[in-house]
């Protein structure tokens, strides 16, 4: 390759190499810890707003990590799509999660559990006859299950990603779609694609308040949604007023810290009686 010019020497910046150091190194870190089993699902419920019931919840990785404690996703997916190692993490999430589905089925509970799915893992990284294979396997109802994605996933290559869409519909699992409001041609994209739910990003619910401009867009995302004939999920609901608005504004799901933080396995139950007494 041609050289920069005669200053190269700029090149020798110390930060940068610290920078590239400490990504090899957290890349070391990450391989060990799928190695080690390191990685966890946590749970957060979600609320059927007509029921006032407990419906299931979405599952959110962490990383028990043995001398950091608990790390949390956004400081390791990042790396782990670079890397994309987290296809191999998102196939050991899923076996996973179909373990819980098991379990509250075996608990006479009709739960719903989402997953959420990054870009690199469609459409080769999580093959729609695996997810068909897994949930014959430990024989759960493909429509307990439903994969969280971003448009960001479909702008790879929007065949393909279409393709995996259609298959894993088909095969009865549910698709939302994650951040909704956040991205763009959200509304294009929303005609394309075999879509189950939409979810609400918490920035707009966050800010929800009589009157404000994000209470007015929740309000048309809702009305919106319901008439293409969507489920929608309000994330991010942290206070009795955001809850009372979606109620009004026709909202069928919401989860958030009002109801529960994401707990693990072994809490949920007793946080299920807990948000059920709400
Ligand atoms: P997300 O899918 O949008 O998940 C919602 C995030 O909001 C979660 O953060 C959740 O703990 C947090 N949250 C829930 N309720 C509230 C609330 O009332 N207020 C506020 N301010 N936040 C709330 P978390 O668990 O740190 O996850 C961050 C992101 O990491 C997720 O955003 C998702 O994009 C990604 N992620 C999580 N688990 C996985 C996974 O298994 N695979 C992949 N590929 N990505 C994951
Ligand atoms: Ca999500
Ligand atoms: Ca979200
Ligand atoms: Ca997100």
């Amino acid at each position: 390759a041609k050289s920069a010019g005669g200053d190269s020497h700029v090149f020798f910046n110390p930060l940068l190499t610290e920078a590239a150091e400490q990504r090899r190194h957290m890349e070391r870190d990450l391989r060990s810890a799928i190695r080690n089993h390191e990685f966890v699902l946590f749970y957060q419920p979600v609320i059927d707003l007509v029921t006032q019931r407990l419906c299931g919840a979405e599952a959110l990785i962490r990383w028990r990590h043995p001398t950091r404690g608990l790390v949390m996703p956004d400081s390791f997916i990042p790396l782990a799509e670079k890397t994309g190692l987290v296809v191999e993490m998102g196939l050991m999430m899923l076996d996973v999660a179909c373990q819980q589905l098991v379990s509250w089925q075996n608990q006479g509970l009709d739960y719903s559990l989402s997953l959420n799915v990054s870009g690199r893992q469609i459409p080769d990284g999580l093959p729609p006859a695996k997810l068909q294979e897994m949930a014959r396997r430990y024989s759960i109802s493909p429509s307990k299950l439903a994969l969280e994605i971003t448009e960001g996933v479909m702008l790879h290559d929007i065949e393909k990603s279409l393709g995996w869409l259609n298959a894993v519909h088909e095969l009865g699992f549910k698709v939302y779609l994650d951040d909704f409001g956040t991205g763009y041609s959200s509304l294009s994209y929303l005609k394309l694609f075999p879509v189950d739910t939409l979810k609400v990003d918490k920035s707009f619910v966050r800010d929800m308040q009589d009157g404000s401009n994000e209470h007015t867009l929740v309000g048309a995302i809702i009305a919106m949604g319901r008439s293409l004939g969507l489920d929608i999920v309000a994330e991010g609901v942290e206070l009795q007023s955001h809850l009372t608005a979606l109620q009004r504004m026709g909202c069928h799901y919401a989860q958030g810290y009002y109801f529960s933080r994401p707990v693990p396995a072994e809490e949920f139950d007793a946080v299920a009686t807990r948000v059920t007494a709400l």
